[in-house]
């Protein structure tokens, strides 16, 4: 059996249900009860959420060879960019999907379609990991850091961020171009802090997959608020200039760790947000995860698709920088 996000399943015709915000990327799930626990997750070793959740999105179990027949169709390919395998951590998971990704990519089998790639998100041991995973013929591997610096790291996660970077780093440098990481806001980092840890990764050729802080019953972080859509959009825009290469985090000013200048003047910021791209979901080429952090109906972290142009000029007015007067408080 393999688990499949509640949307890629209603695209694929697996369930009957109205997707309303489409995913173009097939989400599927390996593994179950993740060996660490961080306090976001409902997948983690301590929570009591739904095991067939993940952020708010939940993933029914299917067979798996109906699944990979499902992908291997036509309305899969014209449906899908990319198919991601999310590993939850331990019991033979890593192997698992391992063994999928082959299957999937295999010249044989070529059940994901032609040319479709496949991202595998995963905690990987080592560099030996990420080789076997690409071996086995994933284009990209998603190797999430989440917390945006140590003590975040330690309290949130458990562990190292120094060593889980350092390996981030390693894989990246072996395999130019085909690493990502996912940085999650509001987890107790300052905007200031979570600027830096944007720009370190862009800096080590990794890319971020910025996602929003999202309450899950049955975690040890249930009660705590997500981030204020203010601070989210300023961050959008600090990632957006930094992996566009029109700002760097050195050139953007601090106030009590807020944002109170991108490094460039305020026109030139709203030409540059003008088409809505800094408000899109990021992370892999072709990867929406549409409401992975909100409820439909309410005001997007990450659009999926569009935004349309209310929307980006509701945004833009959000994303404005601090100015005095204003405080951290
Ligand atoms: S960015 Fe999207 S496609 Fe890439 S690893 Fe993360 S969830 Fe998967």
């Amino acid at each position: 059996m393999i688990r499949v996000s509640a949307g890629t399943a209603g695209v694929m015709n697996l369930i009957r249900a109205r997707v309303d915000a489409p995913p173009t990327t097939a989400y599927l799930m390996v593994g179950e009860r993740c060996a660490f626990d961080c306090g976001f997750c409902p997948q983690a070793k301590g929570a009591s959420s739904r095991v067939e959740m993940l952020s708010r999105v939940t993933w029914p179990e299917f067979d798996e060879d109906e699944v990979l027949r499902a992908l291997a169709g036509r309305r899969a390919a014209e449906a899908f960019k990319r198919v991601c395998v999310q590993v939850v951590h331990g019991g033979g998971a890593l192997r698992r999907a391992e063994n999928l990704v082959r299957a999937m990519t295999s010249a044989a089998r070529n059940v994901s379609g032609p040319g479709l790639p496949v991202s595998v998100s995963v905690h990987v041991g080592g560099l030996s990991d990420a080789v076997r995973l690409f071996e086995a013929g994933a284009e990209r591997l998603g190797l999430p850091v989440d917390a945006a610096t140590p003590s975040v790291y330690s309290r949130v996660k458990g562990g190292s961020w120094e060593r889980a970077v350092a390996r981030v780093w390693e894989v990246a440098a072996a395999f130019p171009g085909r690493v990502g990481t996912h940085l999650v806001a509001g987890l107790g980092e300052t905007e200031e802090e979570m600027a830096r840890a944007i720009q370190a990764m862009y800096d080590c050729g990794v890319t971020v997959g910025l996602f929003a802080f999202t309450p899950v019953k049955g975690t040890r972080m249930e009660a705590v608020r997500p981030p204020p859509m203010d601070s989210y959009r300023r961050l959008q825009v600090v990632h957006f200039l930094i992996r566009t290469g029109r700002s760097r985090a050195e050139r953007m000013t601090f106030r009590d760790g807020m944002i109170t200048g991108y490094g460039l003047d305020a026109r030139e910021l709203v030409a540059a947000l003008r088409s809505g791209g800094a408000f899109l979901t990021t992370g892999c080429p072709g990867c929406n995860r549409p409401y992975y952090n909100e409820r439909p109906g309410r005001t997007l972290y990450n659009y999926p698709s569009g935004p349309d142009p209310a929307e980006i000029e509701a945004a833009i007015r959000c994303s404005m920088p601090v100015t005095e007067g204003e405080s951290a408080e």
